[in-house]
């Protein structure tokens, strides 16, 4: 067979051909077609009747971010292998020239972009703490964000749940570590109970973030010891290795202490969240239930579609 007619395999080329995904030729970069989004939609929708009675502060910002932010944020630190940035000419003339001869000999025109103020979010959450800490003090109830943003990170893979740009959804709670770890203890139970009612397959599992480095290593094995992250997992690409679609994530005093955020007390504010892969939960169920919405079980889509 020649290589140009080899078929792509598995369930990421069923997505393509279904049109449910739309190629760009960039691993981990798609389009989506007006059911998917649909499907996003309606489970966008279902977190709000879960969360929306908390009462929180709905943000939506941009996928991107203030780059002073960021690098404040110690992402670099920890993750330098996920992050994007944006550049841009400021060149002359004479630059202009240049990079257009780079681009016809095919020869990295990149090199002579700059650095802009802007970076991209690499989680919804990122963002915000930054504005929290302007506002001063969190009053004794603490506060409690609504948030939803495309996300980038760098790791291009043929997985269909694993994107370079996706959206996150996030609740985000500030408060006392009392306050803090009752929000995600809350949402471990809530999580739970509405992929559940969405006849998912599901494990909770305790889990880490993909540090870098060898001193990585070490803040990996102290977050999974000290229960910070927990995964909420479907088989998507594999049953071995299950996707996390919704994760639970105690930072402890981490944020708090970077940005200098109080408590009404004067203490550093603890800060937990729990973050929806809206991709990842849509390509679930396309997985589960079929590409057929229409043949999705009743009780599904009686829960999506109320
Ligand atoms: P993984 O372990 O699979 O890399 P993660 O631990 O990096 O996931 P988080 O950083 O907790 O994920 O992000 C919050 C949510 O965003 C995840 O629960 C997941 O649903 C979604 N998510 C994370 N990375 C991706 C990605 N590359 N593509 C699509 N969704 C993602
Ligand atoms: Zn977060
Ligand atoms: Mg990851």
């Amino acid at each position: 067979m020649c290589q140009n007619c080899e078929r792509q395999q598995g369930f990421l080329a069923e997505l393509i051909d279904s049109g449910l995904l739309i190629d760009t030729g960039v691993d981990g970069l798609y389009g989506r077609s007006g059911l998917f989004e649909e499907v996003v939609a309606r489970f966008d929708d279902l977190i709000t009747r879960y969360g929306g009675q908390d009462g929180a502060e709905v943000a939506r910002f941009p996928p991107a971010m203030n780059r002073k932010h960021f690098e404040k944020s110690g992402y670099l630190k920890s993750f330098p292998q996920l992050a994007g940035t944006v550049h841009a000419f400021e060149g002359d003339e004479k630059a202009h020239a240049e990079l257009l001869h780079n681009v016809t000999d095919g020869v990295d025109w990149t090199a002579g972009q700059k650095s802009t103020d802007i970076v991209l979010t690499p989680a919804a959450c990122y963002v915000l703490y930054p504005v929290v800490a302007k506002r001063g003090p969190v009053g004794k109830d603490g506060a409690l964000f609504d948030l939803q943003s495309y996300c980038f990170r760098h790791e291009p893979s043929k997985d269909p749940a694993r994107m370079q740009l996706f959206r996150m959804r996030e609740y985000v709670r500030f408060g006392t570590p009392d306050q803090v770890t009752e929000f995600r203890a809350t949402w471990l139970e809530r999580g739970q109970e509405m992929m559940a009612s969405l006849g998912m397959p599901l494990h909770v599992d305790v889990a880490n973030d993909p540090f870098f480095g060898r001193a990585g290593r070490m803040l990996a094995n102290n977050q999974r010891d000290q229960r910070l992250k927990f995964e909420l997992l479907i088989p998507i690409e594999s049953v071995e290795n299950p996707t996390a679609c919704l994760s639970f994530n105690y930072h402890q005093d981490h944020f708090g202490t970077t940005w200098g955020i109080k408590t009404e007390d004067g203490e550093t504010a603890h800060t937990a969240c729990v973050g929806f892969g809206m991709e990842r939960v849509a390509l679930a169920l396309f997985k589960h239930h079929g590409f057929d919405v229409e043949a999705w079980p009743a009780a599904v889509r009686a829960v999506l579609w109320p």
